[in-house]
């Protein structure tokens, strides 16, 4: 079983559309693959509809989820993954909403700072390398960057301006951790926190604020990911082994944007089965009286 819960499209800052990456999630052998956009659950649609109609039979599950962007109280970024959970939550929606707004202008202030610095990039410019209105990141400036021949890359233009202790770093608005896994588990969903200690993107969240996250309802820890050294991924384990914790593994797939490959990193089945049953969305959406027919695995 190849499972991947962890995987980007360009509904936000992957290069891949939800087609795309349905189409390589079934080339890979992949038995369960989950969306997790940054702050949307604009791919859904269009990946679902990819798993129905592609060509030849399929036993690809597709799980939907997203990668919330939240911040601690010390400012630190943490990114939150919520699966399975109810899409048409509103509470959960307005907050996604709330975050993908503020990126706009977060956006031009980053602008702004290069500009004063004398890189004379327009927003529009960073508009263009944007699908739709998929969640503005980075990534898509540092396409800019590219498209302008500034950099070669987008890990050049991360690694020469964009990254988070540059001076050219601003944050946004984003939820605390606490109130992102108390919203995916109103919705029914399950949280899993992405790559937790990643150090090389910034500062990491310390141990204490784990009990925290697991008091407010953490179900589980991305501990395999390739922004995890072998050291961190023991200290991981650790945790999780003593804090009753499920342990994921994921690509963090970015089609081109990345060098991440899908299922370079997975999830054992029984971790994954350990998840699906602390979900309580397939309860709550087949309870008498309610009609909900929105299911958190989509299987042809
Ligand atoms: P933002 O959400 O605007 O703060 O941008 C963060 C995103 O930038 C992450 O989700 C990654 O996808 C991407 N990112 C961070 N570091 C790099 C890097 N070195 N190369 C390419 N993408 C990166
Ligand atoms: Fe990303
Ligand atoms: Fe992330
Ligand atoms: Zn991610």
């Amino acid at each position: 079983m190849l499972i991947d819960l962890h995987t980007h499209s360009n509904a936000s800052d992957g290069t891949d559309t939800p087609t795309q990456l349905i189409e390589k999630a079934i080339k890979r052998g992949l038995d369960v693959v989950a969306l997790t956009d940054h702050d949307t659950t604009r791919g859904w649609e269009e990946a679902s509809q990819a798993l129905f109609q592609h060509p030849s039979h399929t036993s690809l599950q597709l799980v939907l989820g997203a990668e919330i962007s939240c911040q601690d109280a010390n400012g630190i970024s943490i990114h939150m993954l919520g699966l399975l959970f109810d899409p048409t939550y509103e509470p959960l929606l307005d907050e996604l909403e709330k975050t993908r707004e503020n990126r706009l202008s977060r956006m031009a202030r980053i602008i702004s700072r290069l500009n004063e610095a004398g890189i004379d990039i327009t927003i529009d410019e960073v508009y263009a390398q944007r699908k739709g209105d998929a969640t503005l990141g980075r990534p898509h400036l540092a396409d800019a960057l590219v498209a302008r021949g500034d950099v070669s890359s987008r890990d050049e233009a991360f690694a020469a301006l964009l990254h988070n202790k540059s001076k050219f770093y601003i944050n946004h608005y984003s939820p605390s951790p606490s109130d992102a896994i108390r919203l995916i588990k109103e919705a029914g969903g399950v949280a899993v926190i992405a790559h937790p200690l990643a150090s090389q993107r910034g500062r990491t969240i310390s141990l204490e604020l784990f009990d925290e996250l697991i008091s407010a309802g953490l179900d589980g820890v991305e501990v395999d990911h390739r922004d995890h050294s072998e050291s961190e991924k023991s200290e991981l384990l650790k945790l999780a082994h003593e804090r009753d914790l499920i342990v994921t593994g994921s690509s963090d797939y970015h089609g081109t944007g990345k060098l991440n490959q899908l299922a370079e990193y997975t999830t054992h089945p029984r971790q994954w089965e350990a998840l699906q049953s602390r979900a309580s969305l397939s309860k709550s959406s087949s309870s008498e009286g309610n009609k909900k027919t929105w299911k958190g695995v989509i299987q042809r």
